[in-house]
């Protein structure tokens, strides 16, 4: 599309002004009609064009705790350490908020690795309050 030089462009403004804003606007549309250019899609969390935009991608969609049913078991690991282990968690479900919830409410460290969420010692009473409170179906 050819624009001009300034001079040019300031003294169509200044002829004809508001005649000058349509006629660039009729244009604009009739080059982009009908083909892929016209209203390129455009993120809507910043609004710069997909193409351009560096948005985290969204987070899927969680599954809430009572499509969830947890399994929840007192197990021995490597040197007689004892740990609660939940299995049964979706990893799309919110493991991280739920695994720190629970290490606070046992006052003790925890993992979620392989499906499995463990925190350490035996806690299974504050465990299944826990999930119970949340809404999580508890077996075990
Ligand atoms: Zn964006």
């Amino acid at each position: 599309m050819s624009t001009g030089t300034m001079s040019d462009r300031r003294q169509i403004g200044i002829a004809v002004a508001g005649f000058a804003f349509q006629e660039r606007n009729a244009t604009m549309t009739r080059l982009f009609a009908g083909t892929p250019f016209d209203r390129p899609p455009k993120c809507e969390a910043c609004g710069e064009l997909v193409q351009a935009c560096v948005c985290p991608p969204p987070e899927p969609e969680r599954v809430p705790p009572q499509r969830q049913r947890v399994k929840i078991a007192i197990e021995k690991r490597k040197r007689g350490k004892v740990v609660t282990a939940l299995r049964g968690l979706s990893a799309e479900g919110g493991t991280a908020d739920l695994l720190s919830r629970l290490k606070s409410v046992c006052g003790a460290g925890g993992t979620f690795k392989d499906g499995i969420l463990e925190i350490q010692g035996d806690h299974g009473d504050r465990v299944r309050a826990t999930l119970s409170q949340l809404g999580y179906r508890v077996d075990g």
